[in-house]
């Protein structure tokens, strides 16, 4: 069995960071939990600093006009703060639906999850999403039941609806000792302690749940309880580290982020339990995360940050070795060196120039457009990370150019666009103008924006004949040349060059499915 991580500070930078982000469902308390994480750190000092951002304020990591008016976020930023010995880098994904592609990418540079449910409701559609891609690879979640203190459902119901909904083995670390208004607090079947809600003391040891301390905090319906906790200690499966780690089992936690009650056990867990920076699969071998050379890929690029200077900011994830500021990486799609002279850390609030970074950290990056979303940046070998996802779009567009004599600007601002990852383009085969695709509709309305303000490029889309695309590929070059051949216009090639199939609906994309044996259509792609 895999030991359990150290807490203590010690051990090498690496094994010392933990990397995740929360997933929720909107509501579910995420944007409380975070900014209770973050005071434990003392990277805030007053909670609320991220519901200001929220809070459709002015903050110094600025917005988009069109993010003002709609009041949501679509950044996805990181947070870095230090507890325990460790150091925790939180991406944040953003909370509104539309929004998706982002946050799917920013999974991708995550060790860990840790999945908020709203106790009354369960789990729900965004979370159900939210985990599918986190098993794409394999990302070790922790539950947390949020809002005890309101009616919830029962613990087991709620347990077994995890195990349903998600197919993820459920094991509860702790017990909520009543709920709603007599939520009185938690115990820890695992330490065989009690945590009251109403008390900001050390947990108090008790032998089991007959424990006299139960009667007092709660008077009412005891027996009961005892019952269930008992049910709960004797009855679950034992934790067991290493189907955690694997992504087949989740602890469970209850609590109460608004009453900043449970999230201490969160972050014990995430020191105990959650995976230090996990070794990453490269095109021609695995690396580690103790590897002294430096290596990374960029799972996001994050253009006006400041509307003052237009920088892109390109999120790097260090996979492995130290990041040095002033060093020369190595650019590996292009061969070219890159010098990393600012390389930047950021914070609730600020940012700050990051003088070294290990592995599991997250610095951003200013460029011009040299770097692209699933580029890999090492101190000078050729590797390329794989997994950086692109997924299907599910709507596609014609962007339609109200002055024709910008075509050619058109073209390169959307090779840009599409490098950047705000939306996904496709060339068709038959010379007709670019398709632009979207997992969500806020997603066109970034480019519009972004091709206005940046490129003084006024568009509008078109609703185009396909609606839905796949990625295709054989293992007979033949048989997908002879494919390409034959449905030419039907075919189009993204922005890596790969064949894409576009078809009019889902049920003519099954019907080619059918009648091509020997073509993988896919619905995902890692970026090149
Ligand atoms: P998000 O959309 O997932 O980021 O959810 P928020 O953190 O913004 O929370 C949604 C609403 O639920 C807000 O009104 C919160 O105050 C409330 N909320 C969050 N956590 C709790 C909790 O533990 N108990 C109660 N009663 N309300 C909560």
């Amino acid at each position: 069995m895999t030991a359990p991580s150290s807490p203590n500070g010690s051990g090498s930078p690496a094994s010392r960071r933990r990397t995740f982000a929360i997933i929720s469902h909107p509501d579910a308390g995420k944007t409380t939990l975070t900014e209770k994480l973050l005071l434990f750190g003392g990277a805030i000092q007053l909670a609320g600093e991220v519901r200001a951002k929220q809070g459709r304020r002015q903050t110094s990591s600025d917005w988009m006009a069109i993010e003002r008016q709609r009041g949501i976020s679509v950044v996805t930023s990181v947070m870095t703060f230090e507890y325990g010995g460790c150091v925790f880098n939180l991406l944040d994904t953003p909370g509104h639906e539309d929004f998706s592609e982002d946050t799917y990418r920013t999974l991708t540079a995550v060790d860990s999850a840790i999945m908020v449910i709203d106790g009354a409701k369960g789990v729900e559609d965004r979370t159900r999403k939210l985990v599918e891609v986190c098993r794409l690879r394999d990302i070790p979640i922790i539950t947390f039941v949020n809002k005890m203190d309101r009616e919830s459902r029962d613990p087991f119901e709620l347990m077994d609806d995890v195990e349903k909904a998600l197919a993820l083995d459920t094991v509860p670390m702790t017990w909520p000792i009543g709920v709603g208004r007599e939520f009185a607090g938690t115990y820890d079947l695992v330490h065989n302690h009690v945590r009251r809600i109403d008390r900001d003391e050390e947990p108090i040891k008790v032998n089991g749940p007959e424990a006299a301390i139960f009667d007092e905090m709660l008077p009412v319906g005891t027996e009961a309880w005892r019952e269930s906790a008992l049910l709960a200690k004797e009855g679950a499966k034992p934790f067991d580290l290493d189907a955690y780690r694997e992504g087949h089992m989740t602890p469970v936690y209850f609590g109460s982020a608004l009453r900043t009650f449970g999230v201490q056990d969160l972050i014990d867990a995430l020191i105990a339990y959650a995976p230090a920076p996990r070794a990453q699969v490269a095109e021609t071998r695995t690396v580690l995360a103790d590897e002294a050379k430096m290596s990374g890929f960029v799972f996001k690029i994050q253009a006006n940050m400041d509307p003052n200077h237009r920088d892109r900011i390109a999120f790097l994830r260090v996979c492995s070795g130290k990041l040095a500021r002033g060093m020369k990486a190595k650019l590996v799609r292009t061969g070219k060196p890159m010098p990393l002279n600012a390389p930047q850390f950021f914070f609730a609030k600020d940012r700050q120039l990051a003088e070294e970074a290990y592995a599991g950290d997250i610095v951003g990056i200013p460029n011009h457009g040299t770097l692209r979303i699933g580029d890999t940046l090492t101190d000078g070998e050729d590797i390329v990370f794989k997994g950086v996802p692109s997924f299907a779009p599910e709507q596609l567009r014609r962007v339609k150019l109200k002055d024709a004599m910008k075509a050619k600007k058109l073209r390169e601002a959307l090779q840009q666009m599409g490098e950047e990852g705000v939306v996904q383009l496709f060339v068709p085969h038959d010379g007709s103008p670019a398709i632009v695709g979207v997992v969500g509709a806020l997603q066109l309305d970034v480019l519009k924006e972004r091709l206005a303000a940046e490129y003084t490029l006024p568009v509008d889309f078109d609703p185009c004949q396909f609606s839905v695309c796949r990625w295709i590929t054989s293992d007979d070059p033949a048989k997908l040349n002879a494919f390409v051949e034959s449905h030419g216009s039907s075919m189009a090639r993204d922005l890596d060059g790969a064949p894409v199939y576009m078809a009019s609906s889902a049920f003519s994309l099954r019907y080619e499915e059918e009648r091509a044996p020997g073509i993988t259509f896919s619905a995902i792609k890692d970026y090149q």
